[in-house]
């Protein structure tokens, strides 16, 4: 196996993704983090286009690495930027079925950027915390996003 790092990392003409893609072939935990922190919750495709064809390439850079975390292991941040990239790059369907994935998607921020259309806010079944009911505005899915906290806040995506 070649080292990843033997040779330049390649430079991508989009200058957003090329930045997320040095980051992440960084060797550097705390920049490997903050790009995968990004990249998990990407959704230009034009960045998602440049940056997808290099998922593999990204996770060799990252193999062996401890990324740390205490509460949530950082490792979680990477596992996902990566599975998102794979994800688009095979085309497999709208980027809203990862939601669920994910313990990270406040559906406040996806309806401030646009990815998701407030139907109605409600009591969450269990009476704990708020229940967006809310419809992905790129390919109609209705979902129900549900506030949680668990040592910190994180939302639960289930399909309406
Ligand atoms: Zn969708």
């Amino acid at each position: 196996m070649r080292w990843p790092w033997s040779s330049p990392p390649p430079r991508l003409a989009n200058a957003q993704a090329d930045a997320l893609l040095q980051d992440l072939l960084s060797r550097d935990a705390t920049r490997i983090v903050d790009s995968a922190r990004t990249v998990a919750r990407l959704f230009d495709t034009a960045v998602l286009d440049a940056l997808a064809p290099h998922a593999g390439r990204i996770e060799s850079a990252c193999a062996g690495i401890a990324l740390g975390g205490a509460l949530v292991s950082l490792k979680t941040h990477l596992e996902f930027a990566l599975r998102r990239l794979n994800y688009w790059q095979a085309r497999s369907g709208c980027l809203c079925a990862l939601n669920p994935h994910y313990l990270f998607f406040d559906p406040r921020r996806l309806i401030d950027q646009g990815q998701m259309q407030l139907l109605c806010v409600a009591e969450a079944e269990d009476g704990w915390g708020a229940c967006h009911h809310v419809a992905c505005t790129q390919c109609g899915q209705r979902w129900q996003a549900t506030d949680r906290e668990y040592h910190y806040p994180w939302w639960e995506w289930k399909v309406a």
